[in-house]
């Protein structure tokens, strides 16, 4: 008999799976529920732009061929809209599989990495697979305290990641905060930044621009994703811009044609079609705000968010509340992984999403 326990990395012995929402036709399987809205991932309700449905599509027709290994057209797309060098990108499978190639690119084993309490959860298990240790700073108002992570750091420091706005609080940083952090640390040490939401709050006056920060913190690395307001989820598409060096570096590890056919053409597509990101960013905001009403009104307190999704403080009925509203066909994220069971967070969803989800909570809630 093989012990593989026993075999396998102490580390990886130790590790606790990514635990994801629950996809539609699992609740549909287990409940025997149908008609199933799903606020649970952060996903948009309102789909990609059609141009970059299509251009996916289009793509089917020749799945024979490997992608461009080096995804010309998509690297020359996005570089024109960051207005950048093309050689400060570095494309991934998902954001998820660029912060895994700077960390197996950068960190040496037994190195730190600096993590907020409550931060977005792929961070530690990247850190733990990678042999560094994560280091976990207490929070601030479930916020990253970015005061506290600066004075965290050691010469045994390799790495710092903030979630900007952090998943799964919806708390952010700004830029006058991580211009502290910066200014404090060794500039060996790389930052992190992972901007999975930032087209849902880059117009906020004092959120960062970590492009520009760059010119001044080489050190500085910026994440983001094509799954969230893009809606491409399924497709896998993720990037970092960084000075060309630090690119070059990661590039070394990418495994060839880490990007898939589809995924390049519908972003080049998506790209291009701006009114769409502009039209789900308005419609989110505009559905935020009424949730923000809806939960005054319900009396349930949450934690302000800068992205697509709310946290919920629901207090010891959380979990109740959380299987009751799958048993009507309703996904939410229970937040057990993060040491948070008084929290549910919620995707913001469509007006039509989110008054059925008004309505069964006040079913549920019987005191309002
Ligand atoms: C969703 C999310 C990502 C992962 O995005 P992918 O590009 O789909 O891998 C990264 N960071 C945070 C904070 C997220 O919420």
């Amino acid at each position: 008999m093989i012990d593989f326990q026993q075999l396998a990395n102490p580390r990886v012995r130790r590790l606790q799976p990514y635990q994801p929402g629950k996809p539609i036709e699992t609740v549909a399987r287990e409940y025997g529920v149908s008609d199933i809205i799903k606020l649970a991932s952060n996903e948009s309700p309102w789909g990609a732009s059609p141009q970059a449905i299509t251009a996916a599509t289009n793509i089917l027709q020749n799945i024979e061929f490997y992608p461009d290994g080096d995804a010309h057209q998509l690297k020359l797309t996005l570089a024109k809209h960051l207005c950048i060098d093309s050689n400060r990108l570095t494309l991934g499978n998902g954001s998820d599989e660029v912060l895994s190639m700077i960390v197996r690119a950068f960190v040496k084993p037994g190195q730190d990495i600096i993590i907020s309490e409550y931060a977005f959860s792929t961070f530690a298990i990247i850190a733990n697979a990678n042999h560094a240790n994560p280091v976990i700073v207490k929070s601030k108002h479930w916020g990253h305290d970015l005061t506290a992570m600066a004075q965290a750091v050691t010469d045994n420091t390799g790495l710092i990641f903030i979630a900007n706005p952090n998943n799964p609080t919806g708390t952010y940083n700004t830029q006058q905060e991580l211009q502290e952090l910066m200014a404090a640390i060794k500039p060996h040490v790389l930052v992190v930044v992972d901007e999975a939401y930032y087209e849902y709050c880059n117009t906020m006056p004092s959120y960062p621009q970590t492009i520009t920060l760059q010119q001044h913190y080489p050190n500085m690395i910026t994440t983001r994703t094509f799954s969230k307001a893009y809606a491409l989820a399924g497709l896998r598409l993720g990037y970092s811009i960084s000075h060309p060096e630090v690119a070059s570096i990661v590039n070394r590890l990418r495994l060839p044609f880490n990007i898939n056919s589809c995924a390049q053409a519908a972003a080049v597509a998506a790209l291009q079609d701006q009114t769409h990101i502009e039209q789900v960013v308005r419609i989110t905001q505009t559905n935020k705000d009424s949730f923000y009403h809806m939960l005054q009104q319900l009396g349930l307190s949450y934690i302000p968010s800068s992205a697509n999704f709310v946290t919920v403080d629901f207090g010891d009925a959380a979990q109740t509340i959380c299987e009751q509203l799958l048993q009507h066909g309703i996904i939410v994220r229970p937040l057990l992984p993060y040491q948070m069971p008084q929290h549910l967070r919620i995707t913001i969803g469509t007006e039509q999403q989110m008054e059925r989800l008004k309505k069964t909570l006040i079913k549920l809630l019987p005191q309002h």
